[in-house]
C-alpha cells in the first residue's frame, strides 16, 4: 500500500493543494492521499491561524468527493507542537506493516526540509515528493546532500501543474472583498462566507 501525505495549515485549503495532491497520486499510483491539517505549525507562529475546527471542516469539504482522498485529525488532536516525525510514527502504527508513506511537498517546503525537527530520522522513515513544475530550478541532489547516505533515493521529484494560488493570497482577497471563486472548491467558499472567516472584524 502506498499512501501520500499532504500536510499543511490549510488556512484555507485551496485548489493548488488539491491539484498537486491529485497529480502526485496519479503519477505514483498512490492508494490514497491523507490530508493532515496541522495543529500549531512550528514554522508559522508569527500570525494568527484560524481555529483547527474551521480548518478541518474546510479540508473535509474540499476532499469528500474524492474516493481516494481522506482526512486525518492526528495532528489536530495531538497536544504540543506538530512534528512530521511523530505523525509518521503514529501512521506506521495505524497502517499495515510495509505501507510506504510519501510526504508531498510544494517546492518551497521541499527546500526547507533540512530545517525540520529530526529531519534525518524522518527522511529514513518515508519518501518525500517535491512537487515541481516542469523546468523548475529545484535540484533534488542538493536537498539530499544535507542528509546521510540512508536518505539516498528518499527524495523524489514529481512534475505537477503550476497553480499560482496560496492561502495568504486568498485571505487577502477576502479582506479586500475580491473574488475567490475557482481558487477554492465551491463548498469551501460557501463555508468561508457562512462562517464569515478571514474578515477584518472576525479573525477566528
Ligand atoms: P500560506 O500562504 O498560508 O503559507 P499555503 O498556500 O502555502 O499557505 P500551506 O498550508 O502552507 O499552504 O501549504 C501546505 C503544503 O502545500 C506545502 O507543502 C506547500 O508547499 C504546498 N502548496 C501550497 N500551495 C501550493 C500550490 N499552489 N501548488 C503546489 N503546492 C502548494
Ligand atoms: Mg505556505
Amino acid at each position: 500500500m502506498k499512501v501520500g501525505i499532504m500536510g499543511g495549515t490549510f488556512d484555507p485549503i485551496h485548489n493548488g493543494h488539491l491539484v498537486t495532491a491529485e497529480a502526485v497520486r496519479d503519477t505514483l499510483n498512490l492508494d490514497e492521499v491523507l490530508f493532515i491539517p496541522s495543529a500549531r505549525p512550528p514554522h508559522k507562529q508569527d500570525r494568527e491561524i484560524i481555529s483547527s475546527e474551521h480548518r478541518l471542516a474546510m479540508t473535509v469539504l474540499a476532499t469528500c468527493f474524492h474516493p481516494k482522498f481522506r482526512v486525518s485529525t492526528i495532528e489536530i488532536l495531538r497536544s504540543g507542537p506538530s512534528y512530521a516525525v511523530d505523525t509518521i510514527d503514529t501512521l506506521k502504527r495505524q497502517y499495515k506493516s510495509g505501507t510506504e508513506f510519501y510526504f508531498i511537498l510544494g517546492a518551497d517546503a521541499a527546500l526547507e526540509l533540512s530545517t525540520w525537527h529530526n529531519a534525518q530520522e524522518l527522511i529514513e522513515k518515508c519518501y518525500f515528493i517535491a512537487a515541481t513544475r516542469e523546468g523548475t530550478d529545484i535540484d533534488i541532489r542538493t536537498i539530499e546532500a544535507d542528509f546521510g547516505k540512508s536518505a539516498k533515493g528518499h527524495i523524489l521529484r514529481v512534475e505537477t501543474p503550476k497553480i499560482e494560488i496560496s492561502s495568504t493570497d486568498i485571505r487577502k482577497k477576502i479582506k479586500c472583498g475580491r473574488s475567490i471563486r475557482y481558487l477554492v472548491p465551491d463548498t469551501v467558499e460557501a463555508y468561508i462566507r457562512k462562517e464569515r472567516l478571514y474578515n477584518d472584524n472576525n479573525d477566528d
